[in-house]
């Protein structure tokens, strides 16, 4: 394809809305495409999703490709990918943008393979130099940022979760939709989805919280993550892992941070019995303040929290939760 033009967001929906993630990259999106001179695009694809694309406008999309139908009800991805190609090569855009989600990984490098290109996955900046589009990477578990480009049409990159700032909405924008045909062959949809069962998430959402308290496998037991939840919950936060607790049996995995795990950007991040293992730092680059707690002086956590306490978190966490239950009570 030649004559490219505009920055494709391919949207993602959650309950029935704009997922957030969606929001973030389509003010990334109108950023980039200011600065070329080019519209944003938004391909919008799922069932019962086309009242959703005024959210998209009113988010900074110019123009929004719906493809609604009863095949893409769920994501499954022999139904998705052909859909987003079918609207990349409709739109033929310059750009194309997702975010770091389950959909965006999966979603990312099938689509670029299908468009001949490459795709920079889990970028935490996008910017334009020379006309072209600079992508900034982790690398190193977290200890350097690498800047790529793409000689390739389009340049694509997935987007890490609150590494951008989303437009104010404006609902008086106006936008064009365009309603694209699926046209998938059912038989093409190799997986069957029969059953789906949605984990309860008790409290806020590790991702969302202001304030997270980390254990590591220094905390030692089961009842030890129980004295970080109580003193999360009292801060109205949400508790953290590393893998080696998760591994020990002390957490659940979904509250795994870092490479593997999740990526957070709280104002507060409570590191307690965590050595600072780069693949767990990784998933931190975004918290504005680490406090850490570990009895060993060398440990690496040191070297990136803003305050640190040398000492057993047994000595420090009881007396601090019974500290903030005081506060809270007075
Ligand atoms: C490919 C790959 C991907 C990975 N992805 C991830 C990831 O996403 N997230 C992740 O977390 N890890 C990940 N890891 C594992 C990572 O390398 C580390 O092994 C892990 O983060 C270490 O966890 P930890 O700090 O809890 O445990 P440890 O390294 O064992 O550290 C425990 C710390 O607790 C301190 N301590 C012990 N007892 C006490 C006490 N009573 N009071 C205070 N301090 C105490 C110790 O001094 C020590 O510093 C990954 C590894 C690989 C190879």
């Amino acid at each position: 394809m030649a004559n490219e033009s505009g920055v494709l967001v391919i949207a993602e929906t959650a309950d029935g809305a704009v997922a957030g993630i969606t929001l973030e990259v389509l003010g990334a999106a109108r950023r980039l495409a200011d600065g070329l001179g080019q519209p944003v695009q938004a391909a919008l694809l799922g069932q019962g999703v086309e009242p959703l694309a005024q959210a998209l406008i009113a988010a900074g999309a110019d123009k929004v490709y719906v493809v609604d139908a009863p095949i893409l009800a769920e994501y499954q991805t022999d139904a998705f990918v052909p859909a987003a190609e079918k609207v990349c090569r409709e739109a033929n855009p310059s750009i194309v943008l997702l975010g770091q989600t389950d959909v965006g990984r999966d979603l990312g490098p099938r689509l670029a393979f299908r468009l001949g290109t490459a795709v920079a996955m889990d970028c935490l900046d996008l910017a334009i130099s020379g006309g072209r589009l600079v992508m900034t990477r982790a690398c190193y578990g977290g200890n350097a940022n690498a800047q790529h480009t793409c000689k390739a049409m389009p340049q694509m990159a997935t987007v890490r979760v609150k590494s951008q700032e989303p437009l104010a909405p404006d609902a008086s924008r106006q936008g064009q939709v365009i309603k694209v045909a699926a046209d998938i062959d059912p038989a093409a949809v190799r997986t069957k989805i029969t059953d789906r069962r949605k984990v309860e998430a008790e409290g806020i959402r590790l991702e969302d919280a202001e304030v997270i308290v980390g254990g590591g496998r220094g905390v030692g037991s089961l009842e030890g993550f129980q004295t970080l939840t109580e003193l999360a919950d009292l801060m109205k936060g949400a508790v953290g892992s590393t893998r080696a607790a998760c591994d020990a049996g002390f957490c659940s995995v979904a509250t795994q941070i870092g490479l593997t795990g999740k990526v957070v950007s709280p104002a507060l991040y409570i590191a307690v019995g965590i050595s600072g293992a780069s693949q767990h730092m990784a998933g931190l680059s975004g918290a504005k303040n680490i406090v850490a707690i570990n009895k060993d002086p060398e440990a690496n956590v040191f070297r990136y929290c803003r305050y640190g306490i040398v000492s057993d978190w047994k000595a420090v966490v009881p007396t601090f939760l019974s500290k903030v239950r005081q506060l809270k009570a007075g």
